[in-house]
């Protein structure tokens, strides 16, 4: 008995410690994507029927689960949430109906991930993040942010919320607001970071400034400006709505460590203080500037609020302009 105990335990110890697989195994697509499936699934403790990735190439699919497994494995409670949500593979016309948007490269709802088959396909667009995601991250990475969605869910779980508080504190976003909000405060920019942001930020005019005319700039600006600018400079797409400047976040520290925006890196911090239940109370936040975005929207159809501050209309323009008209494929919301 002992000994079977023993055996059973080492099996755990070494199925835990192995690292994911990206190798397919089968001869015929098909057989590849069923054993990728399985094999996923078995490894989160998720029902097969859980993970389905249609059509989609098992390949590119295995290098975002990959991501997924490295978030799996420093979070092991958002197995849980992968289980009820599950992850699938969703026409474009699907995803139109989920975000709004046919060019949403995945979505995550803080339970699944749907990934649109448009990008994921073997004859897949290929979406370039440079600049619009953080800097160093790959299409992959895409599995990396949505999970940072489930993790924003998961923490109203931890703090005691229940599913329907749950799903009203994403549909306001109000912890990652409050974190955002948090590491804004507690952390100051470096001059490198203030320069990205400034440059990285509207209008494209600003990316051919010299590097001191960008710092004297920032220094003259108002501090919600600065923290615009500062939060831009995690990524353009950081800046869309708080839950998104959290997923870049949580992205950015996942693909650069010690090297990811002090920004990025202050924000997971307010994320494990709330987690480890410091946080007793959640102060409510006055919406202003980008924060004051319509609070269903999508970033497609989101509008300022008509008494927001001038520059939160001229950013917003700005941004629309870039999302609809860029070609650059880096430019697509998810
Ligand atoms: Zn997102």
């Amino acid at each position: 008995m002992m000994g079977k105990v023993l055996i059973l335990l080492l099996v755990e110890i070494k199925k835990s410690g192995e690292k994911f697989s990206t190798e397919l195994v089968g001869k015929t697509k098909a057989e590849k994507k069923s054993n990728l499936e399985k094999y996923t699934a078995e490894r989160w403790g998720v029902s097969d029927d859980k993970i389905d990735i249609g059509n989609a190439d098992p390949k590119a699919m295995a290098e975002c689960f990959s991501k997924i497994d490295g978030v799996i494995t420093d979070h092991p409670e958002l197995a849980d949430r992968l289980a009820n949500g599950g992850i699938f593979v969703a026409s474009a016309s699907d995803m139109r109906m989920m975000t709004g948007s046919s060019d949403s490269v995945a979505f995550s709802d803080g339970n699944g991930v749907a990934f649109n088959q448009k990008f994921w396909g073997a004859e897949r667009e290929r979406v370039d993040p440079n600049g619009f995601h953080v800097q160093n991250s790959v299409q992959s990475d895409t599995a990396t942010h949505e999970m940072a969605h489930i993790l924003e869910r998961d923490l109203a779980r931890k703090m005691g919320m229940s599913p329907q508080e749950e799903a009203q504190a994403m549909r306001t976003q109000q912890l990652s607001r409050q974190m955002v909000n948090d590491a804004l405060v507690s952390t100051s920019s470096t001059d490198a970071e203030i320069i990205r942001g400034v440059k990285n930020s509207s209008p494209r005019e600003r990316r051919g400034w010299s590097d001191s005319d960008a710092i004297s700039f920032f220094n003259n600006a108002s501090s919600e400006q600065q923290n615009a600018m500062r939060t831009v400079s995690i990524s353009r797409y950081a800046s869309a709505k708080p839950s998104e400047t959290f997923a870049e976040a949580f992205t950015d520290v996942r693909v650069n460590g010690n090297n990811a925006n002090s920004l990025s890196q202050a924000i997971m911090q307010e994320y494990r203080r709330l987690a480890g239940g410091l946080m007793l109370n959640i102060p409510q936040f006055i919406d202003k500037g980008y924060d004051s975005f319509d609070e269903s929207s999508q970033i497609f159809n989101a509008v300022p609020l008509a008494d927001a501050p001038n520059w939160v209309h001229e950013e917003y323009g700005e941004l629309k302009k870039t999302l609809s008209k860029d070609n650059n494929a880096g430019v697509r919301a998810f």
